[in-house]
């Protein structure tokens, strides 16, 4: 009886923090970086289904995709970084006897035995979305970061207003050589929905970023945007031309990038 008491005031402090944190989701950062100074990062989303393997049949859509990619580099944009949608994958998961087999103690290494062949590629980060898993996300790997679409996080002032971009940025922030920092309202923090990188984690990220060489500076995306235009290369140039607009800031560059990808949308590109 004593402990149900306790846990119902447990419960009631609990929904009266978050309603007093709300779910109010803005982020007013000063624009540190300017709109040269961004790498940009080829991302491949995966939405992982099944027939018949609930945990493993991502309930996204394209819309949500979208969605979560704009607020996760609202996120990275702290740190002068910008994800770039290179494909959205919709695609059966591989080995689920397997899985099935696992009874339910799925090692999270396992996991990234659930991807396809046919769409591994190098040169991009790739993230995978399922329905459920032990964790809301882990990274194994730069071509093997899971996220279930399922994640719960705790939230904390100012935090993000959906579990999904903030995983995904966590995850991410991995990748991108970062360790955990405990502290609430950080993006490297556990199971939290706070977002904050500091100046350390910034240089690193960077370092790490301009350390990979897929990982494009803004001159080089515009110059493969430009000589693909040049040469009609309309798929590729629209989708170089997209990743540049995206990019918080003005430019020459990016105005550029505007008329070019307006004159393609116009031709029905
Ligand atoms: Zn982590």
């Amino acid at each position: 009886m004593r402990k149900s008491r306790l846990w119902l005031m447990v419960c009631w402090l609990i929904g009266l923090s978050s309603a007093r944190v709300g779910r109010t989701y803005e982020i007013n950062l000063l624009p540190t970086f300017s709109f040269e100074e961004f790498y940009l990062a080829p991302l491949r989303v995966h939405l992982l289904q099944s027939q018949d393997v609930a945990d493993l049949h991502c309930r996204l859509t394209e819309k949500d995709v979208l969605r979560i990619l704009g607020k996760v580099n609202k996120i990275w944009a702290q740190a002068g970084i910008q994800f770039c949608l290179e494909s959205l994958v919709i695609e059966e998961a591989v080995h689920q006897e397997e899985y099935k087999a696992l009874n339910g103690s799925v090692p999270l290494e396992f996991h990234l035995r659930l991807r396809p062949e046919a769409s591994k590629a190098e040169g991009m980060f790739h993230v995978y979305y399922l329905h459920n898993m032990s964790v809301n996300g882990v990274y194994l790997q730069a071509d093997g970061i899971f996220v279930k679409d399922s994640a719960r996080l705790r939230e904390v002032e100012g935090g993000m207003d959906e579990p999904l971009p903030r995983v995904t940025a966590h995850e991410l922030g991995h990748a991108l050589g970062l360790s955990h920092r405990q502290d609430r309202v950080n993006l490297m923090a556990s199971g939290t929905t706070g977002f904050s990188l500091n100046d350390m984690e910034i240089e690193r990220a960077r370092a790490k970023a301009k350390s990979l060489k897929w990982i494009r500076s803004v001159a080089d995306v515009a110059q493969m945007a430009n000589e693909n235009f040049l040469m009609k290369n309309v798929r590729e140039a629209k989708k170089l031309y997209e990743w540049l607009v995206a990019i918080p800031g003005e430019s020459a560059v990016k105005e550029l990038a505007k008329r070019r990808l307006e004159m393609l949308r116009k031709q029905g590109a």
